[in-house]
């Protein structure tokens, strides 16, 4: 009798969302979100290691188990609505959940498993290289989307890099990352350390749910380190669709000499339809250096010239301490995290610690 009672149900069960005519299988293994998005349900995602709170979904009815904290990343109120990170849950029992602003129309995405060939590698900073990949054919994307990176022998699990150019009709054969280099990092210490041309790899993507929402709202956009990829190429998409709102864009870096992608930058501020104003920040920069621009943190200019940020949509990626700083910022501010977009750029030092 005992076992029975405590025997768990290990499934499959069935998951049913709000809004979706038919239930999904989903077994005690597989999280929410990628048993929804492997059925083609597109519930909006980021990071997929629990740090970003853009998958959370709220739970109707039916037993989880949450592989991470979400205290911190969720508001009380959603909280106390039942809300949980469906990147961070897995059944147990048969579920029903809700997702805020489902939009299945958007479900036609694919993605799909290229392999491909390291064609260049090129330094942009001291500790920032351009990666450039042939693929076996072509790979769909929107600007601001990131891909996943396989390589054999090197890693084992993919590393996730955002698309550093704009996308091509028909899907691109050749795509663009920045990759910085991680101190101790598996795949960031091996492409930095030597010739890595000719090397063989997988990419899978396209992944995430960064891109220009379309609006007249006015838009800010901050960044740090490689976080330059993915706002180059949502902007220089923009500029191709002749998108006319005014845009600030805050770059956040250590020095002068971590600064790049000026020319290109220009180059968008040329062709903009709108007001377009470009800002280095510079947080490490010696005090008696010939640097004319701001210093200090990219948060310190949010609301440089009075800006009033509940106007304004916000779109933002790169490290996570920043993003974080950023996000209460603007929510302070008044802008809802509905006009909130952005990528963490979360490694597994960031996972650890978020699962310790
Ligand atoms: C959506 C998204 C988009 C991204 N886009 C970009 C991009 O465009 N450009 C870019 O440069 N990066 C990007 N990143 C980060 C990128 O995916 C990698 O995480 C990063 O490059 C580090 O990879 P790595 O293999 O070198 O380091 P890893 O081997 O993953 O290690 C990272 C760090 O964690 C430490 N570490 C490893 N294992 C553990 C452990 N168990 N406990 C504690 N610490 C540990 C390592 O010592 C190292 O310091 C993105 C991340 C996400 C989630």
């Amino acid at each position: 009798m005992f076992g029975k009672l405590f025997k768990r149900d290990n499934g499959p069960f069935k998951l049913r969302i709000e809004g979706v005519a038919e239930p999904i299988e989903v077994d005690n293994k597989t999280f929410l979100l990628t048993a929804a998005l492997d059925a083609g349900i597109p519930i909006p995602y980021s990071c997929r290691v629990g740090g970003c709170g853009t998958c959370k979904v709220r739970l109707l009815d039916g037993k989880v188990k949450e592989y991470t904290d979400k205290t911190y990343l969720l508001t009380p109120e959603q909280l106390q609505q039942n809300y949980i990170l469906s990147c961070q849950a897995v059944a147990r029992s048969d579920l029903s959940i809700a997702v805020d602003d489902l939009d299945l129309t958007a479900s036609a995405e694919e993605r799909i498993t290229r392999s491909g060939r390291i064609s260049a590698v090129a330094p942009l900073t001291h500790d920032i290289l351009q990666l450039t990949i042939e693929l076996d054919g072509p790979l769909s994307y929107r600007a601001g989307q990131y891909a996943d990176l396989t390589v054999p022998g090197v890693i084992a699990e993919h590393r996730s890099y955002s698309f550093a150019g704009r996308p091509e009709p028909g899907g691109n054969r050749r795509v663009v990352f920045h990759v910085r280099k991680v101190p101790g990092g598996a795949f960031t210490e091996w492409l930095h350390g030597g010739a890595r041309e000719g090397t063989e790899l997988t990419v899978a993507g396209p992944g995430g749910d960064f891109w220009l929402r379309p609006n007249d709202a006015p838009m800010l956009c901050v960044a740090g380190g490689s976080g330059m990829a993915p706002l180059k190429a949502l902007l220089e998409q923009a500029v191709v669709e002749g998108v006319q709102r005014d845009c600030t864009y805050l770059y956040g870096a250590r020095t002068q000499q971590d600064l790049y992608c000026e020319a290109e930058m220009a180059q968008i501020a040329e062709q903009w339809q709108g007001r377009f104003e470009f800002v280095p920040v510079l947080s490490e920069e010696p005090e008696d250096s010939d640097w004319p621009g701001r210093r200090g943190l990219v948060t310190a200019f949010l609301q440089e010239g009075g800006r009033n940020l509940s106007e304004y949509h916000a779109y933002m990626c790169g490290p996570p301490p920043m993003l974080d700083a950023a996000i209460a910022e603007l929510q302070a501010q008044g802008i809802g995290p509905a006009n909130i977009h952005f990528d963490k750029f979360l490694d597994k030092s960031h996972a650890a610690r978020l699962s310790a």
